[in-house]
């Protein structure tokens, strides 16, 4: 594919201004020393180029995308309707509160809907993203220990389910962080669990589902464990998807819990943003919650985003709250885990479950007994996946299951749908049996296709270079 600097030639342009009516002013400031390198392309140009990009990339709207943990529903248009509105795209961060009284009730009864669905007393909407809500809601539970002179209290506990981002963000923190094994059931072991704890524990952080797509059946034992020693218990809600409207982690014994709106909300998720996480606490943390256009709360750990945050993604939350209301928001939940059940039931016959129970929104597949039949990896079979004009799931994570394919249809898919994604995977399982070396190959149709993705992480090309 040509780049948009190889495209057009100097002279072409999208716009037509009118001739200039004034004098030429030269101003006396420094110049560069040649002109700035822009495209020059026309408008046509232009279009065939952003849609070139376009259909390099699988999206939600491209076709099935069940990629696990991340909740890559479809968005209903209707919530960019609202964001759209002049009244919420005209307003200005600076401009006097008075005159964004409309604005402030969008962010309040956000808030007071999302307190309701969690069972928390109190919610911020200023964390850009779920690891950004993390470390947010991790300095309220420092903020609370140090209040108390309790100094000690310098370990997280960290499942070896939860998501990757709990440790990375404990660690920010300065915690230790202390990683406990999950029993042979996918749960939390609670025997590791008690042993775990002591006086220096700051709290846990827990993944619910958890990576594996299960819900901890020992949950409240979980949140007593940790009182009881006197740390505080932190949910990471961002997968709420599976449980909204349905099961609150306030009722559970959280203390702190961040949400995604840029996943359970059906707000745009993916190209980095821009995301939000909201956190919530209960009552005894609100005085510790971030700086936010309600006022600085009296013991505040500060600021962590400025202004409104990301306002536009809370309007898209919102009218998508309000789309759903109460009737709504348990059955998406509903139908999220019948998905993925319907989904794992058509598959398990060939393809084995990490945990043979039913799941909640998610199910992940072990391919390991395939890889040592046919030499055929999780890799080839994601890869495969593409040539059928479906996005892969997860791959290789959760890190506890090997040859792991973690799978989420999502409510928003059709049982036709499902019943075609079954029916690929089945076919390509068929497939590894008869032509395994097809399937390394695979795929054949993408525009990319088997990158080096370290080398891409570690010496990413960043800057076009011109020739002369
Ligand atoms: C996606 C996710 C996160 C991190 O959210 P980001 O917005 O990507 O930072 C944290 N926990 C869980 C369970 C997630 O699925």
């Amino acid at each position: 594919m040509k780049l948009i600097f190889e495209r057009g030639r100097e002279g072409q342009r999208c716009t037509i201004l009118p001739a200039c009516d004034v004098p030429v002013a030269e101003l006396d400031v420094p110049k560069r020393e040649r002109p700035l390198r822009l495209p020059h392309v026309s408008e046509n140009e232009l279009c065939r180029h952003y849609t070139e990009l376009a259909g390099q990339v699988h999206g939600v709207n491209s076709g099935f995308y069940p990629l696990g943990s991340c909740t890559m529903k479809y968005n209903p248009k209707v919530n960019e309707c609202a964001a759209a509105l002049p009244g919420f795209t005209g307003i200005h961060p600076l401009q006097p509160k008075h005159t964004a009284e409309g604005c402030l009730e969008v962010l309040r009864r956000t808030e007071e809907m999302l307190c309701e669905i969690t069972g928390m007393d109190a919610m911020t909407l200023q964390p850009a993203a779920g690891a950004h809500g993390e470390f947010t809601g991790l300095l309220l539970i420092k903020a609370y220990h140090d209040s108390r002179g309790d100094h000690r209290r310098n370990k997280i506990i960290v499942p070896d389910s939860a998501h990757g981002t709990n440790p990375a963000s404990a660690a920010m923190v300065g915690y230790e962080v202390v990683s406990i094994p999950s029993g042979d059931d996918g749960c939390v072991d609670l025997e590791k669990l008690r042993e775990a704890v002591s006086d220096e524990t700051a709290g846990l952080m827990l993944t619910n589902p958890n990576t594996l797509g299960l819900f901890d059946k020992n949950i409240l034992e979980i949140t007593s464990i940790i009182h009881d020693a006197g740390g505080l218990a932190y949910y990471d809600g961002a997968n709420l998807n599976a449980v909204m409207g349905i099961a609150r982690p306030g009722d559970m014994g959280f203390d702190v819990v961040h949400l995604n709106l840029h996943k359970t909300f059906s707000t745009p998720h993916g190209g980095g943003g821009p995301g939000s996480g909201p956190v919530g606490c209960r009552e005894f943390l609100r005085e510790f919650l971030p700086v936010s256009p309600f006022g600085t709360p009296k013991h505040t750990i500060g600021r962590v985003k400025t202004f409104y945050g990301n306002f536009l993604v809370v309007v898209r939350a919102m009218a998508y709250l309000l789309t759903l209301g109460r009737e709504g928001i348990p059955e998406a939940s509903r139908n999220a885990v019948l998905n993925a059940n319907y989904m794992m039931e058509k598959l398990k016959d060939l393809y084995p479950m990490a945990c043979d129970t039913a799941c909640m929104h998610e199910f992940v597949m072990s391919l390991e007994s395939l890889k040592h039949e046919t030499g055929v990896s999780a890799m080839d079979v994601a890869k495969t996946l593409l040539d059928y004009g479906m996005h892969p799931p997860t791959m290789y994570f959760p890190l506890i299951v090997h040859e792991a394919l973690m799978v989420e249809p999502t409510e928003t898919e059709s049982r036709e749908t499902l019943d075609e994604a079954a029916a690929i995977f089945r076919e390509i399982w068929a497939k590894a049996h008869e032509d395994a070396e097809a399937l390394h190959e695979a795929p054949s149709a993408a525009f990319v296709r088997r990158p080096d993705e370290v080398r891409a992480a570690r010496k990413p090309v960043l800057r076009y270079t011109f020739d002369e």
